[in-house]
This record gives C-alpha cells, sequence and structure tokens, in this order.
C-alpha cells in the first residue's frame, strides 16, 4: 500500500472529491497528506496512530466535547470507497471537515487549514502560549488521522 515514499504522484490513486483530479503526496505541516493540486483540499487517510495523541499537546481535556453530535451529508464522495462524505464541526477549533462513515479518513479544504492557523495565532498572541501554533496545527492533523477520532465520531452519530 505504500510504495516509493517521496515520490511526488498519487500512490494509491486517489482521486479529489471536489474535482476528480488525482491526488498527490505532500508534506504539509510536517505530515505527509494527499492533497489536490487543483483546489488544494487535503485528504487524510486513517491510520492506526494513537501514541501519537501524546506527542506535542495533551488532547486528554479537548477531547471531551471538541465533537457535536451532528453531521450532514454531502454530495462529496469518499476517495476510497465512494460512499458520502459527511461534514462535522470539529468544535474545539470552530472547524468544519468531512468525514467518511467508513473510516478511511478526513477531508479538509485549503481556506479551513489557512483559517484553523489564523485562529491558533490569534490564541497564541491572546494567551501567550509556548508551543508554536503550526507544532499544535501539525499534532492536532496527526490526531485526526489516528483511528480513535474516527471510532468517536461513529460512536456520536450512529
Ligand atoms: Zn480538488
Ligand atoms: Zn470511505
Amino acid at each position: 500500500m505504500y510504495g516509493s515514499r517521496g515520490t511526488y504522484r498519487s500512490e494509491v490513486g486517489l482521486k479529489c472529491p471536489n474535482c476528480k483530479v488525482d491526488l498527490v503526496s505532500a508534506a504539509r505541516h510536517k505530515i505527509t497528506v494527499q492533497t489536490c493540486p487543483s483546489c488544494k483540499g487535503m485528504w487524510f487517510e486513517s491510520q492506526q496512530l494513537e501514541e501519537l495523541e501524546d506527542e506535542t499537546f495533551d488532547f486528554g481535556e479537548h477531547a471531551k466535547g471538541t465533537l457535536i453530535p451532528s453531521s450532514s451529508p454531502t454530495t462529496l464522495k469518499c476517495p476510497e470507497c465512494a460512499a458520502s462524505l459527511r461534514r462535522f464541526q470539529y468544535r474545539f477549533y470552530d472547524l468544519e471537515m468531512e468525514f467518511c462513515e467508513n473510516q478511511h479518513g478526513y477531508w479538509l479544504a485549503n481556506d479551513e487549514d489557512t483559517r484553523v492557523l489564523e485562529l491558533m495565532r490569534q490564541e497564541e498572541k491572546d494567551l501567550q502560549r509556548k508551543l508554536r501554533v503550526e507544532d499544535r496545527w501539525a499534532a492536532t492533523l496527526r490526531r485526526m488521522r489516528s483511528g480513535t477520532l474516527l471510532e468517536r465520531l461513529r460512536e456520536r452519530l450512529h
């Protein structure tokens, strides 16, 4: 499933749910994600990387109540299984994104990514946090890719 790392091409042949063009592997906030060269959206494949939740940032408390237990269907299709993606809100960062109910991953639009970073920068200024916003955002993205968040989402929605 994971072939030669570092090649700038799609390794799994996924298509952008938005534009239908091939997604390409790219480093985003130090994490390899599948991005769309056209609309700059990002697809996060679900991975079993639960240990990363402990990295950089303690999500233990934030994990509680960060999700609004509702979601709405969208016209976007999962790049892996073609199921309709559902939109939900990740409350901690006031972030909307789509996920596959079959736990394949998340879709995040480019402007959402930028907006969250701006929100974090503002928060950093206000609270004078030590952690760099890029590191925190990277940790959040890693956490999204862990299987646990998708499992929690499923539990909330069913
Ligand atoms: Zn696209
Ligand atoms: Zn899927």
